[in-house]
């Protein structure tokens, strides 16, 4: 489950900041290598911040593990991915680099949608061919 931010409700108790820890099911059709998949739920560490004009900034960590063949040899290989994950969210619209918010609610579907594919590798590789590239 992705949880909303309550602004409106973190304005009425004076509270500017605030913490979230949760998992959600990445969308599968983000991942375009061939025979790869999320091996279980996104994990999401995020910390935000409502700020003077009532944007609030939102950063933390994504990680998950992929599972699938090795984009070189085909055999089974397993990678886990931590990101950074940052964004603000503005009043009404964003403007394309930041996202909007209405109601007094953040909805982060979009921005963790963004976070995965922009945490997303190329490919995948197994550990020996991770090794063979490196040398
Ligand atoms: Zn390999």
């Amino acid at each position: 489950m992705i949880p909303e931010i309550d602004v409106r409700g973190c304005i009425a108790k004076k509270m500017s900041e605030g913490s979230l820890d949760f998992d959600f099911e990445a969308d599968e059709t983000l991942l375009d290598i061939p025979f790869v998949k999320f091996a279980g739920p996104v994990r999401a560490a995020l910390a935000y911040t409502v700020l003077d004009d009532f944007s609030v900034e939102v950063r933390g960590e994504i990680a998950f593990t992929l599972l699938g063949a090795c984009s070189r040899c085909l055999k089974e290989a397993k990678q886990e991915i931590v990101c950074r994950a940052e964004g603000l969210f503005e009043r009404g619209e964003g403007d394309g680099e930041t996202y909007g918010y209405r109601n007094g609610k953040v909805d982060l579907n979009e921005f963790l949608r963004d976070s995965v594919m922009f945490a997303l590798p190329p490919r995948l590789l197994c550990e020996a061919c991770e090794q063979w590239e490196n040398e």
